[in-house]
């Protein structure tokens, strides 16, 4: 028996390499696992092309840590953030500058379309009091893609600092720290580079960084201080995520083998046509319009079936081997497909499939 496929955006499934690079202990002193450390953040630096102005700091936990302590590190304690939402994931990052007590603006767009960059240029423009900006690129909740390239320049524009989560874009969507001006970019390891859960990344302006000393409310989500000591010693501040660092380089390696970021994007590409062709053949229609969809989540509308019930779709389709995603929104049923992980167009081939015969058994179809 195959295990199940996961067609979520992360944890998702991992190659039998990445999996069987966790099968050593590595002590956090030993010099072999520092110059782990160091050759992963050397990559993610170079996937960002952000050599130069950019210091790659890695954080325990999952990707909403890493949000949280980029936000804490580097928006002053009387600075303002003003947060572009279309989705939970734009809720969230609000709901964590509120809770460590910072002050927090909001700018709030439809959920099924991308922010508006004009729209954010005229809030800045009458609100001076905002020092920095925060913007989901993929917004996972929906799948929908914010512009980045058009945000970034309205905020810079305006002489602003941007704090981007690409938690669900970074490794797959073209990132590049040399035309794109950011103080921190978010990312982490479970999801388009294909690791294991467990690391946050952190790719701060090196100078903005450096500034940020004293901002945090935190000891442990301090970035600054994250990353003075792994400077110091080549170590991480508190128990490292051993496996999940062994796991994170064999995924790169794995990463740099398929094409780097033009390759990975092309196999989601193909993943998400597939998906999307093999759907709309059962009358299963995507919520988004298609310039507006990133090739990473994509919802769907459910089954117009009075019994329509997202748990008993799950459980048919996962009974076939391959784990579905609920929807995120509240006005309209639906359910989500991810198009990423370590899978191709015959995996999502055999989940339409999947999904089809649990329709059918079902009564939807
Ligand atoms: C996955 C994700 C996160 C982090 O979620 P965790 O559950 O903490 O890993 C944050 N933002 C976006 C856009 C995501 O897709």
């Amino acid at each position: 028996m195959r295990e199940p496929i996961l067609l979520t955006p992360g944890p998702l499934t991992t190659t039998l390499k990445t999996k069987t690079a966790m099968l050593s202990d590595w002590g956090s002193w030993d010099a072999a696992f520092n110059e782990l450390t160091a050759s992963v953040c050397a990559d993610l630096l170079a996937i960002a092309h952000a050599q130069e102005d950019h210091v790659c700091v890695p954080l325990q936990g999952s990707g909403t840590f890493a949000v949280e302590a980029a936000i804490g590190t580097l928006l002053p304690r009387t600075g303002k953030l003003l947060v572009l939402v279309n989705g939970a994931y734009g809720k969230r990052m609000a709901r964590a500058v509120e809770v460590m007590g910072r002050q927090v603006a909001i700018l709030e767009f439809a959920e099924n379309a991308p922010v508006d960059a004009a729209a954010v240029a005229r809030r800045l423009a009458q609100e001076p009091a905002i020092t920095h900006v925060g913007v989901i690129h993929c917004e996972t909740s929906t799948g929908v893609l914010n512009p980045l390239a058009d945000i970034a320049r309205v905020v810079a524009a305006q002489g602003k600092r941007l704090i981007i989560d690409a938690m669900s874009s970074f490794g797959a969507l073209d990132i590049d720290a040399r035309e794109l001006q950011f103080d921190a970019l978010v990312a982490s390891s479970n999801k388009c580079l294909e690791g294991v859960p467990g690391m946050g990344i952190i790719i701060a302006r090196r100078a903005a960084l450096v500034e940020s000393l004293g901002n945090s409310h935190s000891l442990s989500m301090d970035l600054h201080d994250q990353y003075v000591y792994m400077q110091k010693t080549g170590q991480w501040r508190f128990t490292p995520p051993t496996h999940v660092v062994a796991a994170l380089r064999a995924a790169l390696d794995q990463y740099h083998a398929e094409g780097g970021q033009p390759g990975r994007l092309a196999r989601y590409q193909a993943n998400y046509q597939m998906l999307v062709t093999g759907l709309a053949r059962l009358g299963l229609t995507p919520f988004l319009a298609r310039d507006d969809q990133a090739p990473i989540i994509v919802t769907f509308h459910a089954p117009e079936h009075p019994d329509y019930d997202f748990r008993a779709l799950y459980e048919a389709v996962r009974e076939r081997g391959f784990v579905l995603y609920p929807g995120k929104l509240t006005e309209v049923e639906t359910f989500r497909v991810g198009c990423i992980g370590a899978i191709n167009e015959a995996e999502i081939g055999q989940a339409v499939a999947a999904i089809g015969e649990g329709l059918n058994q079902l009564g939807w179809l």
